[in-house]
């Protein structure tokens, strides 16, 4: 196998990863379309349902003065759709080089288009979602497939690439695992799963939400934190980030004899009052 799947799949999990880090999304819940979303709502990109009279188009981006868009054959299965529109962000996010990009079935041996393919079959079906529904909740393969909204071949070729990363001398084990999985006998892809678990937990923890995205997690969870926690809050830098992000939180400090507190609060759960007695009860305590 040559690199370029290596290379490829880690600058996707560089973006994906990080991403999954800074939204809290579930493992279990997790479906493409969040990062898609996200990707094409902060750049501005749009999506738009085509009907190509030429049957070898799939899909289809273009930039130009009006901006960027992607188009999709709008008579395709929808499973069909999620793969081309992954593969059009794939362009984008690697930031391959042209104005217009065609998905046809005579190119998809070019390096870009390969490169696009890759990344798409890594955002439908991240190596850490494959790891907790197949090996931590038993997913049967239909399961993982209907969950994922992919096709039968693409979670297919998915697994074989993922899996044979790790098993380069091994392949014909990595086929035969797969093929039973997909009868229902999965005993030898979770012992495939059991070797390699760590590693990729690892690489995935490896990526933290940033400040703003911790703080913000945090406070949806319970309402109120403070300095205490994330000392990097007493930098009234930090502040407008926090509140640009979300109308809803708001920040403030309080101090006595050289001590301060910084906090930020949800005004839909606690007042400005209830927020500044809990920080002055804090900075008493310190
Ligand atoms: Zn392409």
């Amino acid at each position: 196998m040559d690199g370029l799947y290596a290379i490829v799949s880690s600058a996707t999990k560089q973006t994906l990863y990080q991403f999954m880090k800074d939204e809290d999304i579930s493992l279990l819940n997790y479906h493409f379309s969040h990062y898609f979303h996200f990707c094409i709502q902060i750049n501005n990109i749009q999506v738009i349902p085509h009907h190509f009279s030429s049957h070898k188009i799939e899909g289809l981006t273009v930039v130009d003065e009006l901006g960027i868009s992607f188009s999709y054959e709008r008579d395709n299965p929808k499973v069909k759709q999620n793969f081309t529109l992954c593969h059009e962000l794939g362009h984008f996010i690697l930031k391959h080089d042209g104005s217009y990009f065609a998905e046809s079935v005579d190119n998809q041996e070019d390096i870009l288009e390969r490169e696009a393919n890759i990344f798409s079959a890594m955002v439908l079906m991240p190596d850490i979602v494959l790891l907790s529904k197949i090996y931590y909740s038993c997913h049967t393969f239909h399961q993982v497939q209907n969950s994922l909204e992919v096709s039968n071949q693409a979670l297919f070729y998915r697994l074989l690439d993922f899996l044979r990363e790790y098993y380069s001398d091994n392949e014909g084990e990595v086929t035969q695992a797969i093929e039973s999985y997909i009868e229902g006998k999965n005993a030898s892809i979770f012992r495939l799963f059991h070797n390699i678990k760590d590693k990729i937990i690892e690489e995935f923890h490896q990526f933290q939400p940033s400040l703003i995205n911790q703080v913000k997690q945090r406070v949806r969870k319970v309402g109120f934190v403070t300095s205490q926690e994330y000392p990097s809050l007493l930098n009234q830098d930090n502040w407008k980030a926090i509140k640009d992000n979300n109308g809803n939180l708001k920040t403030w400090l309080v101090y006595n004899k050289g001590k301060a507190i910084a906090y930020v609060w949800d005004k839909e759960k606690f007042s400005d009052e209830e927020a500044r007695k809990k920080a002055e009860l804090q900075l008493l305590l310190m």
